[in-house]
């Protein structure tokens, strides 16, 4: 699934549509009035978390790749076309997506400041929610995207390697500290991970994300599900502090 990074990067790719009209939209995507679309100015394209947002004078198109949606710019690809905008210089075609049609204002819509790549990002707001539910794992209240909206499973799971905190462990027995920490290491990681995209050199970069040995220790790394989400998680058991109860 695509994270944050990914999705600022294809606004990047698709920036110089800003200011064309839409030559034609079609797709199969069955809440998208395609013809009101026809003929309208694309504003500006933003991104919320994991979802673009094509922005018209008076409604917005948002997109989410979910789990298998795919783009193309320029081209096509062989499988059935969710919705797909034509402009005179070019053209942006997806797949597999969820789309949503959105006439309420954005600002009305979205809470940016919870955006961990975006400019209003409040790093103090994102702590008072993880920690006012105290009982939650790690590893998924960092993939809440009401409260870190844009890190995914690869994003967790590097940040918990890098600060060092096994996923099991509950968010109310993390101190304070570590758990700022943890929030600043997922801006600061989702920044690196875009340059990395912009080479192409993200494999290149992951220290235990579908890796086998940890870095620190050459042992093992594990991998498992954890907690009701059942997203993967891949850790090593000795450098990554589990916080517990009595295991403090
Ligand atoms: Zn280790």
């Amino acid at each position: 699934m695509p994270e944050g990074p990914q999705m600022v990067l294809l606004k990047e790719q698709a920036e110089h549509f800003i200011g064309q009209h839409v030559l034609k939209a079609e797709g199969n995507a069955n809440n998208i009035p395609f013809d009101i679309m026809k003929d309208q100015e694309l504003t500006d394209i933003k991104i919320f978390g994991k979802e673009i947002l094509f922005c018209f004078p008076h409604f917005t198109v948002r997109i989410h790749l979910m789990l298998f949606g795919k783009y193309k710019i320029d081209g096509q690809l062989n499988q059935a076309l969710r919705l797909g905008l034509e402009f005179e210089n070019g053209a942006i075609n997806f797949y597999a997506c969820e789309c949503r049609f959105i006439t309420e204002p954005l600002n009305k819509v979205y809470d940016w400041s919870t955006d961990v790549m975006h400019g209003s990002f409040n790093p103090d707001k994102a702590l008072e929610k993880l920690c006012s539910k105290p009982d939650r794992l790690i590893c998924e209240a960092l993939l809440d995207q009401h409260i870190l909206a844009g890190v995914g499973n690869k994003i967790k799971n590097e940040v918990l390697f890098r600060r060092q905190v096994h996923p099991e462990s509950l968010v109310g027995e993390i101190p304070e500290t570590v758990m700022k920490k943890l929030v600043d290491e997922c801006v600061k990681l989702s920044f690196e991970y875009l340059e990395w995209k912009r080479e192409e050199t993200e494999n290149e970069h992951w220290e235990i994300y579908k890796k086998k040995e940890c870095p620190r220790d050459y042992i093992p790394i594990l991998k498992e599900k954890i907690g009701k989400s059942g997203r993967s998680c891949y850790f090593c058991d000795k450098c990554q502090k589990l916080y517990l109860p009595d295991n403090n």
